[in-house]
């Protein structure tokens, strides 16, 4: 396995996976799957938070107890595929930030084209978790990688659903040190840049548009 991608192997990730690839299941449920799916990976993308102490009092008496350590967060989606796994980083973490990049794939050529980018300020004292449920070819991730990058952000994590060797290898050449997260590891991509054998198109099934 690429030394840059962490699979998340959890029985609930990948059962709930599973039902997601499934064409029959519908968008209702799509979404909800989506959402439990990227509670389930922010729980492990912030395995390596840092922690403090904090005097608390108990019912029964005062004791230093664990507490985050204040870390900056900001969750970047790529739109609007990323917005599906969005809602349920949020719900894992209510007060970070939230930026948007919006990134469409040109059909001929496959390239990144971004038509929308609304960040934080602050990002150089932001550590990002930057989330896009399929990691295709990687242009779009090594897009909004730049994007980021160009804009000083503290550190970057890329969080995704399903994973092409072939996006995993590009994130890889163009930038070594961003590690990933996945809860899949596909075949191939095929002639149009889907992934094999995937969900299909996250967006469309999402929001039900096809
Ligand atoms: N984007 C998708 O939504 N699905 C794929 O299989 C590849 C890119």
């Amino acid at each position: 396995m690429p030394s840059n991608l962490t699979l998340v192997d959890h029985p609930l990730v990948q059962h709930k996976l599973s039902l997601m690839r499934d064409r029959q299941t519908p968008t209702g449920m799509f979404r909800q799957l989506m959402r439990e799916v990227g509670l389930l990976l922010g729980y492990e993308a912030t395995r390596d938070l840092s922690l403090g102490e904090s005097e608390i009092e108990t019912p029964l008496e005062r004791a230093r107890l664990p507490i985050l350590a204040g870390k900056k967060l900001c969750l970047v989606s790529i739109l609007r595929a990323g917005n599906g796994l969005l809602d349920g980083l949020l719900e894992l973490m209510p007060s970070a930030r939230v930026g948007h990049i919006g990134l469409y794939r040109d059909p001929a050529t496959l390239a990144a084209i971004e038509y929308y980018a609304k960040l934080p300020d602050d990002l150089p004292e932001r550590d990002v978790i930057l989330i896009d449920p399929m990691l295709a070819t990687g242009n779009s991730a090594v897009a909004a990688i730049a994007r980021l990058t160009e804009l000083h952000a503290r550190s970057i994590k890329f969080v995704c659903l399903v994973a092409a060797p072939e996006g995993v290898a590009h994130i890889a050449s163009t930038y070594p040190d961003i590690p990933i997260l996945a809860a899949a590891l596909d075949r191939c991509l095929n002639e149009h840049g889907y992934i094999l054998p995937g969900l299909g198109d996250a967006g469309d099934r999402l929001f039900g548009t096809k």
